[in-house]
């Protein structure tokens, strides 16, 4: 079937980037069609953050044997739990391969919305530290853009959604235009206040930076510390498609929303050199449809947009649309993370906490700022933070009889954590492609993924470990456990760079525009698009680069020139 309408644009998927993409596009005045492929989400019904363990049916511990026949890949992210397990895809209908001994976690979202119902919302913009580390060091290429060209943009797209956070002045970590920063609990400032004293000014330690209101904004309300953001949020208080984007681009009355659209690929006109229709197949009747637009957004996620792009070749790009480069696919980037430590830190008996603080602590990147870090190149972050053991410790804890029932009663000590987030290099070796014997639910080829860390990785990761323990020591902690744990690429959950933004379009896939180099009115917006990985995490600079791509693609459609 043919919808005959030529709508001024197409945004593929409607998570964190075709969110952005639908508003901006919309505002900007463009009849819209956004091709989701997953469920529509009504969050009165879906949004479950206020349910309590006992009125589930396995009390929040979940339909294990289930879960590992449907969800084995998805259920290893902590997010995926009794409640969330429904913003999860099912491993079943959507299979992917990896190459024998490099394992791969692809965790994903389809359902409108995307990934961004479940996001940990933490936000870092990236500076010149990360946008000149390609060129300074020689790897990989240049981005086509700096700081300055996307400072405007990240304003633009903060000053949207609400960013909690505390100024601090760095230039390696821009601040954002912060509503005002949550409060940091009493282990969390004993270790803040040992770090400034040790490690100062090197070293510094604030509260996280996270796509959640503390004070009404736009329409929406301030967070209540309820705390399980990952199934849902009634009142909109943390930052997503459903909560905040999509709502902004249904009330402009251009967007179209068509949940259950499975996109399959894209049709090209080789006389135009444009893309022309995207093919879907629809995810209920499985009846094949097309639809025609002047503009097309890929905004699927990383992986998922290219592999539209491979399942889309034509004569002049046999090796997948918009590819003449050769770079489609490769230089596949995560954060390397599951490096730490954790620890007791003693006193404040006396204190607990109130509320669920939806938020942790960050320590901003360190190494490799002024002086030269001997084992590896660029640097990583630390998020984390202090609680108190509650009784759940009794599940891990032995004992038995009235003395062990009463000590678990009572709060334990204050415990504090320091997981890694470091940057991954870029390495042409790192690829997906087709694999042409499994197809997925609706008969689609699947990606097989070869990705595996480098050298400069794990020994990031085992520093992570050291400069952790190290801190926590100046602190006073007790019982210190380093950990350099052996988890793959994936793991993140911030995969990028399959379709890499450049200058040459012998060696990208994008212009500075996020405009494919080959295909004038074929733009890809989401993680794909990224250069190098920095160490903070993506989803902000996702934003402003679709923001800034939009308002780009809007011009050039107004000059005739897409
Ligand atoms: C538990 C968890 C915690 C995270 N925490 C953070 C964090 O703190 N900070 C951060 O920056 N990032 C975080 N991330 C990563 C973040 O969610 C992603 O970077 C972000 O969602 C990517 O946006 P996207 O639009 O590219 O993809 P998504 O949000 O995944 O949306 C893609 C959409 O495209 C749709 N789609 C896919 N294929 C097709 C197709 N063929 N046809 C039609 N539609 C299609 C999907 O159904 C989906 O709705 C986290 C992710 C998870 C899972
Ligand atoms: S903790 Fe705040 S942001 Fe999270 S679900 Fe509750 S109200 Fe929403």
């Amino acid at each position: 079937m043919t919808d005959n309408t030529t709508y001024d644009a197409i945004v593929i998927g409607s998570g964190i980037t075709g969110g952005w993409a639908a508003k901006e596009l919309t505002e900007k005045g463009l009849k819209t069609l956004v091709l989701e492929a997953g469920r529509p989400i009504v969050p009165e019904e879906d949004y479950v953050e206020h349910v309590p363990p006992w009125e589930m049916k396995f009390r929040g511990t979940r339909d294990r044997r289930r879960q590992m026949e449907d969800q084995p890949i998805q259920s290893t992210c902590y997010a995926c739990d009794e409640w969330s397990a429904k913003f999860f895809v099912s491993d079943r209908e959507h299979p992917y391969t990896t190459e024998p001994g490099k394992p791969f976690r692809w965790i994903r979202g389809r359902q409108v919305g995307g990934r961004s119902i479940v996001w940990g919302r933490q936000v870092y913009r990236w500076s010149d530290l990360d946008f000149e580390a390609n060129l300074r060091e020689g790897i990989a290429v240049d981005w086509p853009i700096r700081y300055a060209d996307l400072a405007p943009w990240y304003d633009y797209v903060e000053d949207f959604i609400g960013i909690t956070g505390e100024a601090l002045g760095l230039p390696h970590l821009p601040d954002s235009k912060f509503l005002p920063p949550m409060e940091m609990n009493c282990a969390e400032l004993v270790v803040r206040d040992a770090i400034a004293k040790h490690f100062g000014p090197e070293r510094t330690m604030t509260i996280g930076r996270a796509a959640i209101l503390t004070r009404d904004h736009r329409g929406r309300s301030a967070c209540h510390y309820c705390g399980p953001c990952e199934r849902g949020c009634i009142t909109r208080s943390y930052f997503s498609s459903v909560n905040a984007t999509l709502p902004a681009a249904e009330k402009t009355g251009r967007m179209t929303l068509r949940p259950y659209s499975v996109v399959h690929s894209l049709a090209f006109n080789s006389r135009t050199r444009r893309a022309t229709s995207v093919r879907v197949i629809d995810g209920k009747s499985r009846a094949a449809l097309e639809f025609h637009a002047r503009a097309i957004f890929l905004c699927a996620s990383t992986l998922e947009s290219v592999r539209i792009l491979l399942n889309s070749s034509t004569p002049e790009f046999p090796n997948g649309l918009a590819n003449s480069s050769g770079e489609l696919g490769h230089n596949l980037m995560d954060h390397v993370k599951t490096g730490g430590a954790s620890a007791t830190i003693p006193g404040n008996e006396e204190r607990i906490i109130i509320g669920r603080r939806p938020n942790g602590i960050y320590v901003p990147r360190f190494r490799n700022l002024k002086t030269r870090q001997a084992g590896f190149l660029r640097g990583y972050g630390f998020e984390g933070g202090g609680q108190r053991d509650g009784w759940e410790r009794g599940i891990s804890q032995t004992g038995f009889g009235a003395e062990f029932k009463k000590s678990i009663s009572q709060p334990g000590p204050w415990r504090f954590r320091f997981g890694g987030y470091g940057e991954c290099l870029p390495n042409h070796g790192n690829y997906v492609e087709l694999d042409q014997e499994k197809v997925d639910a609706w008969g689609i080829p699947v990606l097989k993924i070869h990705c595996a860390w480098s050298e400069n990785e794990l020994a990031m990761r085992k520093d992570m470990s050291i400069s952790a323990a190290e801190m926590l020591a100046a602190a006073g902690a007790r019982d210190i456990e380093p950990f350099a744990d052996n988890e793959p690429p994936g793991f993140a959950i911030h995969e990028m760079g399959t379709a890499r933004m450049g200058r040459e379009p012998k060696t990208s896939v994008l212009n500075s525009f996020n405009q494919t180099h080959d295909v004038k009115n074929l733009f890809i917006t989401d993680g794909g698009a990224m250069t190098s990985s920095s160490c903070v995490n993506p989803s902000l600079t996702y934003m402003a680069l679709t923001a800034r791509a939009c308002d780009y693609a809007v011009q050039q459609l107004k000059k005739g020139e897409l």
